[in-house]
């Protein structure tokens, strides 16, 4: 134990050079790093024990992680503090940024760690700061003044306090660097089957494909098990990974497991390697659309043969690109599937042709995605009582080589490969960063920022867990409002009702999009928990005129109302519109007459400008 006086403390100026300097390692992954920060804190402070602590399970108590100690540092000291030892030190941390004990062994925080912890060290002083990941504290960092009580400055006090910014910044980090790494294991394989995902898949083709020799060709088939999609939405999604996992067993028999990945929900894909390979192709084929046709049963005691569409693409020699094979064999098996059941369709060079276009977008948007080409603009919605604007709808633009592309084209292309999930959430990012720099939160509570969500981004927990997390992280809770169309939700398989209500759970508002144009029925809007709703369009049109669809419109308002929905009008374009949204009672509403969707700094100063 150190007896001897401690050194003197730093004087404030050294502080913040200090600050970046420790923020500079905090970059750094590795533990050891802690310790090295620990090492610089205890000099700068002049104490003679620092150290990092962390909850136990459960928060039954903390435990110390790294400690730096008589000159050293221990990256697995193994002390611990329960939380009966010291009830009122462990509110305190809850409750405080800093808690400076400047006698310890007397201060009501901290004197229940006296006889057990406090003076069979030495110490006579305490400054803990909380250590936070995405708002919630996990830890505390401690420094320990081995001797008598000593004063803590001000400055010393903010210095620690910043340093449990940064330590709560590299925690932020690191936990979304293990869901990312999460996200993608799961991405890899398909729970169900145990096969490959696509990405996969790809890869492994693209190795195939690479490793023929000899007179060997490669072709590639995509089965597509029929009726599937609709028999999940009667069933439920597990009934469809149930079908898919017997269907893989099936196809197992047959061809190596190894050539063999599911591609999609209902979708399979393999390859096959042969001298004339595209014989061997279509027997195969035969072979597995048989073995797939026997029949299976069904949750109500039914039994259901499945048919499959297949699509083949033969003599891949001279292919370099796997997903491109992949992705001509499954629109060649969409195209089977529109000719009837069971069908098999080749894909012969003369049809690459027109898929051509088709992929040199798709490898556009790749192109564009990873050059950062991307961005959002914001419409605003305004309220037609006095024309304040009460939100803004986040809108996908992309300029290709100086002209603007429709989202109509490019989201599409986005969602198919799967790019709208990292794309959408860098953007997101920007946005919220935005709405932090022009403090939204605190100038303009009521502001909502509307955002799109496609599909996918819906059907992974992970995700959403994500999202929450990343408006944690940027404190810009309570501003987002999340607007999938009815499409989007039945697309997402399960249930809606389950998605929806999940998003709630984690505090996202859902707002159901271009009310109107889909399979909509009212009494949808009844069953699902939905926030708001916006009217197409199209409504707004048609009752600009016809008294009839006047009336439509004028009971949805009523309706939404009763069922305390927030209804925006879309695509309101002339006064004369807007006028008549008003007298029926619309307190939202969005279009080219207020405003385009305009580039996030234009939008705040056009619209936020006090
Ligand atoms: P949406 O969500 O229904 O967006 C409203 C569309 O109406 C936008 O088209 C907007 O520019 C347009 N609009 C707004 N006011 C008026 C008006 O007064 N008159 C007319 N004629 N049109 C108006 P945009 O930007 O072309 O977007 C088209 C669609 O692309 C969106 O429809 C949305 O479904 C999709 N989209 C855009 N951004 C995203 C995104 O980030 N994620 C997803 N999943 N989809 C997006
Ligand atoms: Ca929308
Ligand atoms: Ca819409």
């Amino acid at each position: 134990m150190a007896s001897a006086p401690p050194p003197p403390a730093a004087p404030p100026a050294e502080f913040a050079g200090a600050l970046k300097r420790l923020h500079q390692w905090a970059q750094d992954d590795a533990p050891e790093a802690l310790g090295r920060i620990l090492a610089e804190t205890a000099r700068l402070l002049g104490v003679a024990r620092a150290g990092l602590w962390q909850w136990l399970p459960g928060r039954q108590g903390l435990r110390c992680t790294v400690a730096f100690e008589q000159g050293r540092v221990d990256l697995d000291p193994a002390i611990e503090v329960p939380v009966a030892m010291a009830p009122a030190y462990f509110r305190a941390i809850e409750d405080l940024m800093v808690l400076a004990a400047e006698d310890a062994c007397a201060d009501p925080r901290t004197r229940e760690l006296a006889e057990g912890y406090l003076r069979p060290l030495g110490i006579g002083a305490l400054l803990d700061v909380p250590i936070c990941e995405f708002g919630e504290i996990v830890g505390v960092l401690c420094l320990e003044h081995v001797g008598p009580p000593r004063r803590w400055t001000g400055p010393e006090q903010v210095f620690l306090a910043s340093l449990s910014g940064i330590l709560s910044q590299r925690h932020d980090r690191l936990r979304m660097a293990a869901n990312e790494d999460e996200r993608r294991r799961e991405l890899l394989f398909d729970a169900a089957t145990g096969l490959p995902g696509r990405s996969l898949f790809v890869d492994r083709l693209a190795q195939a494909v690479a490793g023929l020799h000899g007179g060997e060709d490669l072709a590639v088939i995509a089965l597509d098990l029929e009726r599937l999609r609709s028999l999940a939405h009667r069933y439920g999604g597990d009934f469809a990974d149930a079908v898919m996992a017997e269907a893989a067993a099936r196809i197992g028999q047959v061809v190596p497991a190894a050539h063999l990945g599911r591609v999609a929900d209902d979708t399979f894909a393999l390859w096959v390697v042969g001298e004339r390979v595209q014989g061997l192709a279509v027997r195969m084929a035969g072979r597995l659309q048989r073995a797939i046709a026997l029949p299976m049963g069904a949750p109500d005691g039914d039994s259901i043969e499945f048919s499959t569409a297949v699509g083949i693409v033969p003599g891949a020699r001279g292919e370099r690109d796997a997903d491109r094979l992949l992705r001509d064999a499954l629109t060649a098996a969409f195209g089977a599937a529109r000719k009837g059941r069971g069908r098999v369709e080749v894909v012969w060079p003369e049809v690459r042709e027109e898929l051509e276009s088709a992929l040199l977008l798709e490898r556009e948007v790749r192109r564009a995605a990873d050059a950062r080409e991307f961005q959002f603009h914001l419409q605003p919605i305004v309220s037609l009582a006095d024309g304040r604007v009460m939100g803004g709808e986040a809108l996908m633009r992309w300029n290709r080589e100086g002209r603007p592309v429709s989202p109509a084209e490019f989201v599409p292309r986005l969602e198919e490969s799967g790019l709208i999930v990292p794309v959408h959430m860098a953007l997101l990012r920007e946005l919220f960063d935005w709405a932090r720099r022009h403090r939204l939160r605190e100038h303009r509570p009521d502001f909502r920022l509307h955002v799109n969500f496609s599909p996918v981004q819906l059907q992974s927990p992970v995700l959403v867990a994500e999202l929450r997390d990343t408006v944690r992280a940027y404190g810009v809770e309570g501003l987002l409002v999340c607007e999938v169309t009815e499409n989007t939700l039945f697309a997402a398989g399960e249930d809606a009702a389950t998605t929806l209500r999940y998003l709630a759970d984690m505090g996202f508002p859902v707002s159901l999009d271009d009310f109107g144009t889909g399979f909509a029925s009212l009494s949808h809007l009844i069953d699902l928990p939905l926030a708001g709703l916006k009217i197409d369009r199209s409504f707004c049109l048609r009752a600009d005129g016809d008294p009839r669809a006047r009336a439509v419109v004028a009971g949805l308002l009523d309706l939404a109302r009763h069922l305390d929905l927030e209804v925006v009008a879309e695509g309101v374009e002339t006064a004369a519109q807007r006028e008549l949204l008003k007298t029926l009672g619309t307190e939202l509403a969005q279009g080219y007459l207020f405003d385009p969707a305009l580039p996030p700094e234009a939008f705040a100063a056009r619209w936020l400008a006090p």
